[in-house]
């Protein structure tokens, strides 16, 4: 299979992905720290001269006001006067440049006036330009400097005795165009490094991933090849584990299958050749030798044939039932009368080779099933009761119903079967003894078709057996309530 060109390897999704990352990232440190540095360094003055405001109103009546002026303004820079709404000190520490120090009580009571229409509070943040024109202007003095922006907020406030007063803080915002380049030039560097960065993560981390797949796929190529005692390695990580690990049970499995398969052929064709040798031999030694066309050897063609057709029905029957596609017409009917008419089409055999079968039940089980499905069942296990009894030629077939449910025992006095073999004659085209004298005939199907038909009508069966003591074949199925009984 050739690999689609559409699909890219997974080191150039990864780098792909690191990119963007990387992007991002760097989009995100300069908008922070080259665009919005300015707006984001006055929003935090802004707020920490509000902050700064509210702790004065709490102290406003302390002894101590003169002196906490002084620490704020060596701390913060941040200058304050506290005036009446006349405009009268009450408390001052400005800095030398401050916008504030300079105001005289006329323009105070203005901005007193200002704080008072909007609520109580008042904040300007103005550049030199706007300054000028603004009532902050000192009227004398005050060296402005350019492209200072200050903010100045008036707060009023009532202290404990009644007295009106106003709380007038002032910060400068100084310009930020150095730290701007700055920063601009360790971005520069930051993209660089974060750059090569991501390539040698990407490259390292793809290995990573993509080493354990590749090994995988070259196994995996040679199993599709058909050989299943590849091994597929489980180094790596978790799921990579879990991979191998069901591909080399999947390999396992097929190997199974394709032995299996390969058993099931030798078989077969061995078991169709043998019966064609032997009709062909006959055939031809009639045709060659006058004398010898005899009614046993036409006989003997005949029976191997029907060895051949029986062979070929129960191959057909099996791989219909083992497929599901083996249609089954479900009835009534007595399996006490199914039995009878098996066992008396035995009659020869007893009459002539001195068989005993005995068919001990009482009453007449009815079930519900398929007829001929059921048929070959019983067929199969007396078939197999007479092919491998002992030497008294003794089979019994019991019938005992109880409980709603009939059993079927099929007993011979045979050599048994060997327990490690239990659970294998069931499969298909399993035999234990493959020379067996009698056992010659079997096509080792008939139990395997036999366990099917009863797991399709949801039986019980098993077998009972000792080696040296024979066997009791055994199924156990519903009856149901007889109209007859
Ligand atoms: P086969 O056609 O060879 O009888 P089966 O599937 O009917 O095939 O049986 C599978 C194997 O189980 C037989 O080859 C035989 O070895 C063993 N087996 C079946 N029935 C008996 C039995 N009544 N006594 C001893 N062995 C049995």
């Amino acid at each position: 299979m050739k690999p689609n060109s559409a699909h890219i390897s997974i080191k150039w999704k990864l780098l792909g992905f690191l990119a963007v990352f990387v992007a991002v990232l760097i989009l995100m440190l300069w908008l922070f720290q080259v665009v919005f540095l300015e707006s984001i360094y006055e929003a935090i003055q802004t707020r920490t001269v509000k902050v700064t405001a509210e702790s004065i109103a709490r102290r406003i009546d302390s002894d101590e006001l003169p002196a906490q002026l002084l620490k704020l303004y060596e701390q913060n820079r941040i200058s304050c006067r506290v005036v009446t709404a006349e405009g009268q000190d009450v408390a001052c520490v400005v800095g030398m440049e401050s916008t504030i120090k300079d105001l005289l009580p006329v323009q105070l009571m203005l901005i007193y006036a200002t704080a008072a229409r909007d609520g109580g509070a008042t904040l300007e943040v103005l550049d030199a330009e706007e300054l000028q024109s603004s009532i902050y202007q000192p009227l004398f003095g005050g060296r402005r400097e350019r492209n200072v922006r200050t903010i100045i907020y008036g707060k009023l406030v009532t202290s404990s005795d009644g007295g009106k007063l106003m709380i007038l803080l002032n910060s400068t915002i100084t310009p930020v165009n150095a730290t701007v380049d700055t920063l601009r030039a360790e971005l520069v560097v930051i993209t660089i490094v974060m750059t090569v960065l991501s390539l040698a993560l990407a490259f390292f981390m793809s290995g990573v991933i993509s080493r354990p797949i590749i090994k995988i796929n070259a196994s995996a190529k040679i199993l599709a090849k058909g050989d299943y005692s590849v091994r597929f390695d489980e180094g790596g990580y978790r799921e990579i584990t879990e991979l191998s690990q069901t591909l080399n049970n999947t390999a396992e499995q097929l190997g199974k299958v394709d032995q299996m398969r390969r058993d099931f052929i030798a078989n077969v064709s061995h078991d169709l050749r043998t019966p064609l040798t032997l009709i062909t031999g006959y055939g031809e030694v009639m045709r060659d030798l006058p004398g010898e066309n005899t009614p046993e050897n036409v006989q003997n063609i005949i029976d191997e044939a029907k060895r051949l057709t029986s062979l070929v029905n129960d191959l057909l029957d099996l791989s219909r039932l083992q497929s599901g596609k083996q249609k089954v017409e479900m009835q009534d009917f007595s399996l006490t009368g199914l039995v009878d008419g098996i066992l008396s089409r035995y009659a020869q055999l007893v009459l002539h080779e001195g068989y005993r079968l005995s068919w001990e039940h009482e009453g007449d089980a009815v079930v519900h099933g398929d007829t001929t499905r059921m048929t070959q069942v019983v067929y199969n296990l007396i078939n197999n009761a007479i092919t491998y009894t002992g030497e008294d030629k003794t089979v019994t077939v019991r019938q005992t119903v109880s409980d709603g449910r009939v059993r079927i025992d099929v007993i011979d006095t045979g050599e048994g079967i060997a327990k490690e073999d239990l659970p294998l004659i069931w499969e298909r085209y399993y035999k234990v003894d493959k020379t067996h004298r009698r056992a010659a005939v079997g096509s080792g199907l008939g139990l395997s078709i036999v366990r099917n038909v009863l797991e399709l009508h949801g039986a019980q069966y098993g077998v009972q057996s000792e080696p040296g003591k024979g066997s009791d074949f055994w199924f156990e199925m519903k009856t149901v309530p007889s109209a007859r009984a």
